[in-house]
């Protein structure tokens, strides 16, 4: 039996394609290897938007050439966003790779392997436009309790600084009927908890011409038994209609969090990123979102550095951030991306500028978020139990979740109690705010729920799930990784 690895770069989108790539290889006979061995198969699931992506595939490519030298049979496949930008010069570069193959036939990788290895020669495939929507694919997924179901892939915008619309090209939308059937089969499996995913879901519908399809879709997820969380990433302000907020505040199981990126607070900086929305529009949106739905946590996505922003613009995106009390927001410096119209853009921000821009911005961020936090202390909070996510605390034995509205909750279960399992729910009371998280360590009870059944019965099956939580990802500054992800999706 051949066993294989896949390795994931980038966004929410990768990772769900990454789920899908694991679903087909174990379709075709494949093996998950087990954690530290050398796989026969290594897949590299690539992004293109992280600063020198390309930098980094070449030098994990150069570290694999002499184990391929030295493992006969050995293949090696790359997809994702930079084979469908790099096409063919992958191999040209790196001749030891099998199998280039790019976001829109992701459904081929078992086909290209077996080609590859029958014909002893590279395969590269690349489509231009997508033929089969990918979750029509057999997916193995990482978490037993939550998952990702795409609504749409591609988006038909054409922000200066994004290169998603290239490379996984215009909006493509499922079918309500398939979301809700997957929704149904992955809750009957015991997932409580969907995160529906789209470049821009607030445009979902716009291929078959229902423009109020994306509030539909929420009502008749609330009408799903068992489901007990719905979320979705990423809205898209320009798109944002009044139907979604309604939607939102009426169906039970869709959460009150909203994660919708900003970019920019000043008018003239969003249209050179041409983003149709302005500051007020952005704004009136939270508001009725509050007005909805008071105790809704609402994140953000902003890039610092612009071509062209100036301290007054900047000063406009320190007042969004103060009026909009951002309950966390990824932060991120502006740098070049290859093949993006903002790349020639004249009037590039200094990066020493940028830099100290950034700073101000993750420092009214952070105290804004604490001080959203801190409104939290004494509130009760039913706790969707997680592993893998947060801090590890030896000491006072603490585990972590997501509260209803995504904020990182790290509880202590008092000795006596039955550890609860993850996907199982813990009701307990916020002791202590910080900025990115919150500890919880009055207890309350523990719910154990069918996710945390299906959690345990995957520990036991062959290849288990890590039982790695993807929900949302701590929220906060990203000083390490300067990068422009446009939409948390892209
Ligand atoms: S940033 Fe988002 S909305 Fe803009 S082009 Fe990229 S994926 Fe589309």
């Amino acid at each position: 039996m051949r066993t294989y690895e896949v390795r994931t770069y980038g966004c929410q989108m990768n990772v769900h394609d990454s789920e899908r790539l694991r679903g087909l290889l174990e379709d075709a006979g494949y093996v998950r290897a087990p954690e530290g061995d050398e796989a026969d198969v290594v897949v590299f699931n690539t992004c293109a938007v992280r600063e020198n992506a390309d930098n980094k595939l070449y030098g994990n490519l150069g570290h694999l050439a002499p184990v391929k030298a030295r493992k006969p049979g050995m293949q090696i496949a790359v997809g994702g966003c930079l084979a469908q930008k790099d096409k063919a010069s992958i191999v040209r570069k790196a001749p030891w790779v099998d199998v280039v193959f790019g976001t829109h036939n992701i459904g081929s990788l078992p086909v290209l392997l077996e080609r590859a290895r029958i014909a002893e020669e590279s395969q590269v495939e690349i489509l231009e436009s997508l033929e089969v929507f990918p979750s029509t694919l057999p997916t193995r997924r990482e978490s037993a309790y939550s998952a990702w179901v795409s609504v749409s892939v591609g988006c038909n915008n054409t922000c200066t600084f994004c290169i998603v619309p290239a490379l996984r090209g215009r909006e493509k939308d499922r079918r309500p009927g398939d979301v809700l059937a997957e929704v149904e089969t992955l809750v009957a499996e015991g997932v409580l908890e969907v995160t529906l995913l789209g470049q821009n879901v607030n445009s979902y519908g716009v291929e078959f011409g229902d423009r109020y399809a994306f509030s539909k879709l929420l009502r008749a997820c609330g009408e799903i038994d068992g489901l007990e969380r719905v979320r979705f990433t990423s809205p898209h302000p320009r798109d944002f209609t009044a139907d979604v907020i309604e939607a939102m505040a009426e169906t039970p199981n869709v959460m009150p969090s909203l994660h919708m990126p900003l970019q920019s607070g000043s008018d003239r900086v969003l249209k050179a990123m041409r983003r149709s929305y302005r500051q007020d529009r952005y704004l009136k949106i939270i508001e009725d979102v509050r007005a909805a739905m008071p105790d809704a946590a609402i994140t953000t996505d902003i890039i610092v550095g612009f071509p062209g922003e100036t301290e007054e613009d900047f000063q406009g995106t320190l007042d969004v951030v103060r009026q909009a009390r951002f309950a966390g927001a990824f932060t991120f410096q502006y740098s070049k991306r290859p093949g993006t119209p903002a790349e020639s853009m004249e009037d590039q921000v200094p990066r020493d500028v940028v830099q100290e821009r950034y700073e101000r911005l993750v420092a009214l961020q952070d105290d804004v978020a604490w001080d959203e936090n801190k409104l939290t202390v004494g509130r009760s909070l039913e706790v969707l139990i997680a592993e893998g996510e947060g801090r590890k605390d030896a000491a006072t034995h603490r585990l972590s979740g997501r509260a209803a509205d995504n904020r990182l909750v790290h509880f202590a279960i008092p000795e006596g109690v039955e550890k609860p399992r993850p996907g199982d729910m813990a009701t307990v009371e916020v002791t202590y705010a910080a900025p990115h998280h919150l500890v919880a360590d009055v207890f309350g009870a523990v719910r154990r729920t069918r996710a945390g059944d299906a959690w345990e019965r995957a520990q036991d099956a062959p290849s288990s799930p890590s039982g790695v939580m993807l929900g949302m990802p701590t929220l906060g500054a990203k000083p390490m990784e300067p990068a422009v992800g446009g939409c948390q999706v892209g």
